[in-house]
């Protein structure tokens, strides 16, 4: 994870220049073009497990709210077009989960080229500030943050750069169709340990129950481990890549309990692996018998694309 660089640090030689508006995995390049999908998920699972690990380990508790008001600022989203529909939010992360960046445009034959530009007052002034960044699109995007806004408000929050992010996603969302709210890295909480962390209570008019964060990074939910739901990183295609496909299902199983946070401590058991007690949430303690099942359902698994339509008819 890219951590720390402000835009004034950001001036260095133009390879690099995209590295401090972003927050990419590093992925090992030398075994990229032949990593399989199999490889991808084992690269991911180690990956979160080494996270994991040093968010229980290493990392400072989280700040109170009145810290974290302080130092982020609190957002209030909009209301939902449908709000009888739309009670519960599905945040989307951007870099490695909706696309991904490439580092050498010259070797690794981008889906999409755009230019980027960087000056202060983005106006193209400076043609030195303006940078060239080669773009995956993860297949089924469109499909899934279509289908998500069925159960859900939909948002964006990156801990890239605005500029950046807002070039990426006015090419996937240019009429703000499918995207209600974005967030940047000035929304995230910067830890004493260097890491840019999504901490949810930072959307001051919604509450926990109803967030889910989709992102490949563990880092990104490290205060609120039961609101995230992990997703392989994405680079390019090929392998074939349908973590879209799977995810779609789930939000619709999302859609339908009363508390996200205890689908997802159950259906990634991140807590388990971090070997933290999974938390209790009101209604849990609340439940009487035989209720339960009421709020968890079986999830079928998504192979293909045929499973994804059956879904949606
Ligand atoms: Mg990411």
């Amino acid at each position: 994870m890219v951590t720390g660089e402000s835009l004034l640090e950001s001036k260095q030689p133009e390879e690099n220049k995209l590295d401090a508006f972003t927050t990419k995995v590093a992925q090992n390049t030398s075994d990229a073009g032949n990593m399989t999908a199999v490889d991808l998920h084992k690269q991911h699972f180690h990956q979160t497990m080494q996270a994991l690990e040093k968010i229980t380990r290493d990392f400072s508790p989280a700040p109170t709210i009145e810290v974290l008001a302080q130092q982020v600022g609190l957002v209030y989203l909009p209301p939902p077009e449908r709000p009888e529909e739309q009670r519960k939010v599905a945040i989307f992360d951007m870099d490695e989960t909706l696309i991904h960046c490439v580092d050498d445009i010259e070797k690794e034959n981008p889906e999409v080229l755009l230019e980027i530009d960087f000056s202060p007052n983005q106006d193209g002034s400076n043609p030195e500030d303006i940078v060239c960044a080669g773009i995956n699109i993860r297949p089924y995007i469109i499909e899934c943050l279509e289908e998500a806004a069925k159960n859900f408000q939909v948002i964006v929050f990156t801990a890239s750069h605005q500029t950046y992010a807002d070039a990426i996603l006015d090419y996937i969302d240019p009429d703000h169709r499918l995207i209600s709210y974005r967030m940047y890295r000035q929304h995230c909480y910067l830890t004493p340990e260097n890491y840019y962390i999504k901490d949810l209570r930072v959307i001051a008019n919604r509450d926990l129950k109803d967030m889910v964060l989709v992102d490949n990074s563990v880092f990104s939910f490290a205060y609120q481990l039961e609101n995230g739901v992990p997703i392989v990183s994405f680079y390019r295609q090929p392998p074939q890549d349908e973590e879209m496909l799977h995810l779609i299902y789930y939000l619709s199983v999302l859609g339908g309990v009363n508390d996200v946070r205890t689908q997802n401590v159950q259906a990634f058991e991140l807590h388990k692996l971090a070997g933290l007690q999974p938390p209790q949430f009101e209604e849990e303690a609340g439940q009487v018998e035989g209720d339960e099942e009421q709020d968890f359902q079986e999830i079928p698994e998504v192979t293909n694309e045929s499973d994804y339509d059956s879904i949606r008819k």
